[in-house]
């Protein structure tokens, strides 16, 4: 496909605002692609070179753009930089300036997407003594080769500003509509995503192979795998119900989450977190007991990485642990505060993939291949077999009592459902029994400007959204004005200053207007004291008996002291399904109470 048509189907996209359409256009985008260019084009969609695992990063700072633009146009730097102030979009100063260029267009023939996404992955792998030049060549080149149109999603793309729109939801359905007409095959699709975490791969997969491709999907090692999530019931009767009289009961361990891959053949290992971040480096000891410590030659595991103080017997705060994904300080660390890893699944052994075994047989297994051992950084996290209310309370209390979240009740035959909240896994937290049933995690998708004492800031609060999957939609749930400290409110100010974007971002659903929009990128921990039904928030919205439309709200909502969750991605926070549940779940509790 040349690059120009995709370009055009960029700016169909963009005029469009109805899920539906997006969905009809990028279905035909993808169906004009060949074999061999459908995953490149399904990543720059996503705004990414690669999986997103993969992490690469073009590396290039608006100065750098500017001074690109300026080589490719033939215009000076200072008048670039002035449209660019002017209209606030590299992309459309790009075009402008493209449209009128004093050089003539490099290049005969019109490029191809290949090519282009080949430079541009060039401009990534640059590193070292003279990369910057050579960066700037290079984007200069892909610039004066380009038409306007094509200018302004290059350079989008580059500073991370493509913003079409697509959720992975959304791609998801468009590959359904390009297979089959209709977006019925989602949900399958779905599950093969949710085993490699790759759209582009499941996009080639399904375009080369069809549906039978993507039904042998399994795991492969360094490939995260999205991971399986807990539903929640408030208590230990309704929790053996739910499991059928009989479960495994796990403690709950607030740390991070880690996913270690490990082929000892290689001396390989990475380490992913619960949004699929590669977070190998912060954690060296993981990284060396998983080559130590492991008896078997290669295996994916999952496990909640905890600073634990043997001497006291005392697990340190989950802010500690975090602490790690600082850059600096890393080693002094590890030895300071040493990590343990709580290992709680198996995905994948020997060239076998586990997702599919009972989970049973999976913490068998586990218990075969972890080394016990005071000392070992790799432990099995702490369970039992609960086969009664009784048995499941007392291990609960137990848990609280070690200074612990809570527990985590597991279903014996249940395979593992990645990229879920299902209720094979249930979780209990003390938390549950007080007030709001749970602290939620919300995607921030606007702010407000502070009055008073807090204009001195540029901050004044937030605007709340949790995430409805269905809709691929991002729904408002509360404004959040009270709890920051200084520092929280600096922090905000200076971080969500950069996302701004000019107007509502595609897939923010809101009535209420923040002084400054945001995409959703970043997730705070909230706790309130109640959900309640609303009219200003569009999260869970329906028309209700007397016919207004109503919505869910936090009552008297604070961040919590962590401030961002930077082990969640937008997409992770909090679902509207979710509140919808833990609403029901408040009003029986308080029943129950009363
Ligand atoms: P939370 O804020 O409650 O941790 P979450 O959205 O991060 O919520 P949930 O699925 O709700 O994730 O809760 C499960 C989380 O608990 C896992 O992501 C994992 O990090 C952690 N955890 C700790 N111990 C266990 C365990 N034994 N089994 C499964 N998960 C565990």
């Amino acid at each position: 496909m040349r690059f120009s048509e995709l370009a055009g189907y960029y700016e169909k996209l963009e005029n469009v605002s109805s899920r539906l359409a997006m969905i009809d256009i990028m279905a035909e985008m993808l169906s004009d692609a060949e074999n061999d260019e459908i995953r490149d084009i399904v990543y720059m969609t996503q705004g990414v070179l690669g999986a997103p695992f993969e992490g690469l990063e073009m590396g290039i700072a608006e100065k750098l753009a500017e001074a690109a633009i300026a080589i490719a146009t033939g215009f000076e730097k200072e008048r670039i930089y002035a449209e660019f102030k002017r209209i606030g979009d590299l992309g459309s100063t790009a075009e402008e300036f493209a449209g009128k260029t004093k050089l003539r267009r490099m290049g005969k023939e019109k490029p191809e997407v290949k090519g282009v996404f080949e430079t541009m992955r060039k401009i990534a792998a640059t590193s070292g003594e003279g990369s910057q030049e050579l960066k700037i060549r290079l984007f200069a080149q892909l610039i004066a080769s380009s038409d306007p149109l094509e200018a302004r999603y290059i350079v989008r793309f580059a500073m991370g500003t493509l913003r079409l729109g697509l959720g992975d939801a959304t791609i998801l359905e468009a590959l359904s509509k390009m297979h089959s007409g209709d977006r019925k095959l989602k949900s399958r699709l779905e599950e093969a995503y949710n085993i490699c975490s790759d759209l582009g791969k499941v996009a080639f997969v399904l375009k080369s192979e069809g549906m039978n491709g993507i039904e042998n999907f399994s795991v492969s090692l360094f490939s995260p795998v999205r991971p399986a999530l807990a539903e929640r019931l408030p208590t230990a009767e309704q929790i053996l119900e739910k499991m059928g009289g009989r479960c495994a009961v796990e403690s709950k361990y607030d740390g991070m989450r880690a996913q270690v891959h490990m082929d000892k053949k290689k001396k390989r290992v990475e380490i992913f977190s619960r949004n699929l971040e590669r977070v190998t480096e912060m954690f060296p000891e993981i990284v060396d007991a998983a080559l130590s410590e492991i008896r078997a030659e290669s295996a994916i595991f999952e496990g909640e990485a905890i600073a634990y103080d043997e001497i006291s017997n005392e697990f340190h705060a989950f802010q500690e642990t975090i602490q790690r994904k600082r850059k600096h300080g890393i080693k002094e660390k590890s030895e300071s505060l040493p990590l343990r890893l709580f290992v709680f699944d198996l995905l994948y052994m020997n060239g076998e993939d586990y997702l599919g075994r009972r989970y049973e047989e999976r913490a068998d297994a586990l218990d075969l291949i972890v080394k016990e051992g005071k000392e070992n950084t790799i432990k099995t996290a702490d369970r039992i077999i609960a086969k009664t209310p009784g048995d499941l309370e007392r291990y609960f209390e137990k848990a609280i009592a070690d200074g612990l979240e809570g527990i985590v009740a597991k279903e014996l035959d249940s395979k593992y459902i990645a990229g879920a909240r299902k209720f094979s896994w249930i979780k209990l937290k003390r938390s549950y029994k007080s007030e709001l049933s749970d602290t939620v995690d919300l995607a921030i998708v606007g702010y407000f400007l502070g009055r008073g004492s807090r204009a001195e800031f540029g901050f004044g609060g937030l605007l709340g959204a949790v995430y409805n999957e269905k809709r691929d939609m991002f729904e408002t749930i509360t404004k959040i004005g009270t709890g920051f400290t200084e520092e929280q409110m600096k922090l905000f100010s200076s971080m969500l200053g950069k996302i701004r974007t000019k107007g509502k971002p595609a897939r923010v659903d809101s009535l209420v207007e923040p002084d400054f929009w945001v995409d959703p990128e970043y997730v705070v921990t909230v706790k309130a004291d109640e959900i309640t039904r609303s009219p200003m928030h569009t999260c869970g919205r329906e028309r209700n008996e007397k016919g207004e439309e109503i919505g869910y709200a936090l009552r008297f909502p604070r961040i919590v002291s962590e401030g961002i969750r930077e082990d969640k991605s937008a997409e992770d926070a909090t679902t509207t399904k979710e509140i919808m549940s833990m609403f029901k779940m408040q009003k029986k509790t308080r029943i129950g109470e009363e």
